[in-house]
């Protein structure tokens, strides 16, 4: 075994790969080996470390120095100066040092002190295409302690103690959805992870998965073994490029360990895993669409009952997961129940990922307890708003969420007190939006979206996507009548009570909460103003919104 007094590692997450990462890794190499360094330092690529807009990140340990928007130019210094001499690049150091590894040390009001990694333990510190370094952290304990000294009953148990609910929107529990399938008989079972992931300003499963894409892996190898599948299926974005590399890679390595394949640790179960790519329809997210996209038809939701549980892919039984709820299961097998309901709150155990974006200094990855509120998220993790703009609206769970105003920054970021204020946890995007922003301009994109994904297969989503469009855009022009109004709540109301899946029923969501929480500024606009100054009547470029802009990450995504 190789030692190295000095390990650098270069944030490979698609971030920074679109900054440049790689070139820096590069010259760093090229620069290690110019001073003679190369059995002293060792440079890996790690997945998102995760102020995605600072990149690309460097980090420099035993110290924990983090470089931020570091370029080939730096590079020369770092190696001279930090490496060679031990003197840390001041102007180029991020104002904060990552703490050791230890979860102990994650205790500061900043940016990494706030954070509690569970998904994220490895994400940023280990090379993703070493399946060595992903066993070095107790990867693959979990699944050989559960294949090898529990029955499947006693693994659903310990997930059913543990009280994780899936982390993909619906928040229904893990251990009783494993429950169900694993009651059904049958000849065979699936499990699917589901890393579609097509909700705007969402991409923390495809950073999950870039990062540590074996914990994935066992997570799905503990799942199946719970229920009695023995195949495993990963549908993924098809331009989820470094995903798709990072876990094929890491099938490939799994199979070779005898990780994957037949009889897992001496145990007689047998498991193995392959990739569907998706073309990349929003709907797909939902179950139903993506098991009917996966048999090669067109990817449209299916009428439940029968729930995918009992009768799923190619009409067997199939449990369909996301990628942050399986990730939590290897930790939860390894440690027990007990200790995942240390964090978060009594009915929202555990953490939730997010990805923060929009108007605040610090974007990107971050993994929080639940029951953390808005405002630390915000001010604390986030750093703030930026330019001394003032705070005005938070949006939950990415375009289906909820959204929150100023009154609602101290309320707890958990399943039911979200659920109280009309808003969800949803999938993990956290859009926050400044007072430059006006929230007929932003209800006018959603809605925009909704038609433009709609797949058109029940007349309340299809039609109603469309006319609540219409009246927003109407709105936006300082035309609509309060009548316009009435109309667009009905409306909503309706497509909620009576569309076939959760795209046409959740569309009311962000739509009542813009509705109640903004109810002067509509008004305003009803009386031919916009306080903020951003609609007006006939604007050239009325689909231009800058809402989309904050939507797509600020260009991160
Ligand atoms: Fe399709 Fe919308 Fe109906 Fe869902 S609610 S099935 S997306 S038309």
């Amino acid at each position: 075994m190789e030692f190295y007094r000095a390990h650098v590692l270069v944030c490979g997450g698609f971030p920074c790969v679109a900054a440049g990462c790689r070139a820096v890794r590069g010259e760093i190499e090229r620069s290690v080996k110019e001073h003679g360094l190369e059995r002293e330092v060792r440079i890996v690529e790690t997945g998102c470390l995760g102020p995605c807009d600072l990149g690309p990140i460097v980090v420099v340990y035993p110290e924990g120095t983090v470089y931020s928007r570091v370029s080939v130019d730096d590079v020369s210094e770092i190696v001279g100066e930090h490496l060679m001499k031990g003197r840390p690049v001041r102007r180029l150091e991020y104002t904060e040092r990552l703490p050791s590894v230890s979860q102990a040390d994650h205790k500061r009001p900043d940016y990494f002190g706030i954070q509690e990694r569970i998904v994220l333990e490895n994400v940023g510190l280990i090379d993703p295409d070493s399946i060595e370094e992903y066993i070095a952290r107790d990867g693959y304990l979990g699944a050989g302690m559960a294949l090898t000294s529990m029955s499947p009953d006693e693994v659903i148990s310990a997930i059913k103690a543990s009280g994780l609910r899936g982390r993909g929107g619906a928040a229904f529990p893990t251990g009783v959805k494993l429950g169900f399938t694993a009651r059904v008989e049958a000849d065979q079972k699936y499990i699917i992870c589901n890393a579609d992931e097509g909700e705007p300003g969402t991409f923390k499963d495809r950073l999950i998965l870039e990062g540590d894409p074996h914990k994935v892996i066992e997570g799905m190898i503990i799942l199946g073994y719970s229920v009695g599948a023995t195949m495993g299926y990963i549908y993924i974005r098809g331009e989820y490029y470094l995903s798709i590399e990072r876990i094929e890679r890491a099938i490939a390595e799994a199979r070779r360990y005898g990780l994957l394949g037949h009889d897992l640790f001496g145990s007689g179960f047998s498991f193995d895993i392959e990739v569907k790519k998706g073309a990349g329809a929003y709907v797909c997210g939902e179950e139903t669409a993506l098991i009917e996209s996966m048999e090669g038809k067109r990817g449209e939701p299916r009428q439940k009952p029968p729930y995918p549980g009992t009768c799923g892919l190619w009409g067997k039984p199939t449990v369909v997961n996301n990628v942050e709820t399986i990730a939590n299961v290897p930790p939860i097998v390894r440690n027990g129940a007990d200790w995942f309901r240390q964090f978060g709150t009594p009915t929202s155990p555990g953490t939730k990922v997010y990805t923060l974006t929009g108007d605040v200094n610090n974007k990107g990855l971050i993994e929080v307890p639940m029951g953390i509120t808005l405002r630390e998220v915000i001010y604390g993790v986030g750093g703030g708003i930026p330019g001394g703009r003032r705070f005005k609206m938070a949006q939950t769970g990415g375009t289906a969420g909820g959204c929150l105003s100023e009154t609602h920054l101290d309320i707890p970021m958990d399943y039911e007190s979200l659920q109280e204020t009309g808003s969800a946890l949803g999938s993990g995007a956290l859009l926050i939006i400044d007072d430059s922003h006006c929230v007929v301009d932003i209800a006018c994109a959603l809605l925009r979206f909704f038609e433009h994904e709609s797949c058109g297969q029940c007349t309340p989503c299809r039609e109603g996507t469309r006319r609540l469009h219409d009246i927003f855009r109407k709105t936006r022009e300082l035309a609509a009548t309060e009548k316009d109004l009435k109309l667009a709540r009905e409306l909503a109301g309706v497509m909620q009570a009576s569309s076939l899946c959760a795209l046409g029923q959740s569309v009311a969501v962000p739509l009542f909460t813009i509705m109640d929480h903004y109810a002067d500024e509509i008004e305003a606009h009803l009386e031919g103003r916009c306080p903020a100054g951003v609609c007006r009547p006939n604007p050239a470029n009325a689909d231009e919104s800058a809402y989309e802009t904050l939507q797509a990450g600020n260009g991160i995504r």
